[in-house]
């Protein structure tokens, strides 16, 4: 099946009880059990499995080209149990451009649980080649990151991480369709489902696809039972919904954001346009390798720094001033004041999350904000 038929049908099926074309969602948080002790429907307790969640996690595994899958309440509780499915003493390469509640989570909690971590720039072969060491079990690769939109070659990347015996994970949240990790060499997949998944900024997950059902996914499933970051029936019942309409929306989050990216290249007032679809951008021939679009994320810099560029977020009228991404409707954010102190955004940098208004409206709504 392509694409667009797998989002619509897979985790699906009429409901055998009803006869109901949209899946119920299943609130029990107990089933029973059969007078043998067994339980004949496969489902015990929700914490360990509930059949949103099992439809959820099956949908996304089949739309990834994966074995398996398990979903948490977020994109970090995900993160996190693949972190915790590690031991103390192992030692991660992560990419230095890592979505930053990723190397927090790594700084803050991970660090001091006695895993050893190497941030590198991942689009330097060498110096991930120079980083992996025996005790080296884990590559965290994200790409386009954030916020300058670098591109990451995942599979040269892939390649030297197996030789050293490592695994390779890879945050693909900005470009879920667009970029099939499998493919190119990766052996775990992560979403923030908060985001393209869900798709309309109103449910927060995590969801972690791995290519083999292997001891490693075993290891991350008992973090998910046993340490409980789950997602509720509801949650997944709408994150599967999402899906569904997942590969138009990409395109049309593409397409748009492609619009935006040319008019602001254009722009006397603007320093410098990050899209990896953009001829200009310096990941863009590797991004037209792994990548069939360019996806709807996009970050540009304002002439004169944090004033000017804090003004123009200001003054649109419909892109709405949030962080996140991902959803229907627009946002504009100011990513150096979002992060803090640490933060490796430039002071004049503005990220956009292009939503499925007409792209004209929103380049008029750019245009007066930049005037
Ligand atoms: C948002 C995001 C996350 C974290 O997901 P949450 O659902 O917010 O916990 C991880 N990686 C990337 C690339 C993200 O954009």
């Amino acid at each position: 099946m392509k694409i667009e038929t797998l989002a619509v049908h897979a985790g699906h099926a009429v409901d055998p009880a009803t006869g109901a074309v949209s899946a119920p969602i299943h609130l029990s948080t107990t089933f029973e059990r059969d007078v043998d002790g067994s339980y004949p429907h496969g489902f015990m307790y929700t914490r360990n499995n509930n059949p949103n969640r099992q439809a959820l996690e099956e949908g996304i595994s089949a739309l990834e080209g994966g074995s398996v899958a398990a979903a948490f309440a977020s994109g970090t509780g995900a993160t996190m149990a693949i972190l915790q499915a590690l031991a103390p003493g192992d030692h991660v390469v992560a990419h230095v451009d890592a979505y930053y509640g990723t190397s927090r989570l790594i700084r803050e909690i991970f660090l001091r649980w006695g895993l050893g971590v190497d941030f590198i720039d991942m689009s330097n072969l060498a110096a991930v080649k120079k980083a992996l060491r025996a005790k080296t079990k884990l590559a965290w690769m994200e790409t386009p990151s954030n916020p300058l939109l670098k591109i990451v070659d995942v599979a040269a990347l892939a390649e030297i991480v197996h030789d050293a015996g490592a695994i390779c994970v890879c945050d693909n949240t900005w470009a879920p369709v667009l970029q099939r990790p499998f493919d190119l060499g990766a052996d775990l997949i992560l979403h923030s489902t908060t985001k393209y998944f869900g798709g309309h900024c109103d449910v927060a997950g995590g969801i972690i696809v791995a290519k083999n059902d292997n001891e490693f996914f075993q290891d991350v499933r008992r973090v998910q039972y046993a340490g409980g970051a789950v997602p509720s029936p509801f949650d997944c019942w709408l994150i599967l919904r999402g899906m569904r309409t997942l590969p138009w929306r990409m395109r049309a989050h593409s397409e748009n954001a492609l619009k935006v990216a040319n008019f602001l290249m254009q722009h006397r007032k603007v320093e410098d346009v990050h899209y990896p679809g953009l001829r200009e951008h310096s990941g863009h021939e590797i991004a037209k390798r792994q990548m069939s679009m360019y996806g709807g994320m996009l970050s540009f810099e304002v002439k004169g720094g944090r004033k000017p560029a804090m003004n123009v977020a200001a003054k649109t009228k419909i892109f709405i001033r949030a962080t996140s991404l991902g959803g229907v409707e627009s946002l504009i954010e100011h990513r150096a004041s979002i992060e803090g102190p640490g933060t490796t955004s430039p002071e004049g940098l503005l990220r956009l999350s292009i939503g499925l208004e007409n792209a004209d409206d929103l380049i008029e709504d750019l245009d007066q904000a930049l005037r």
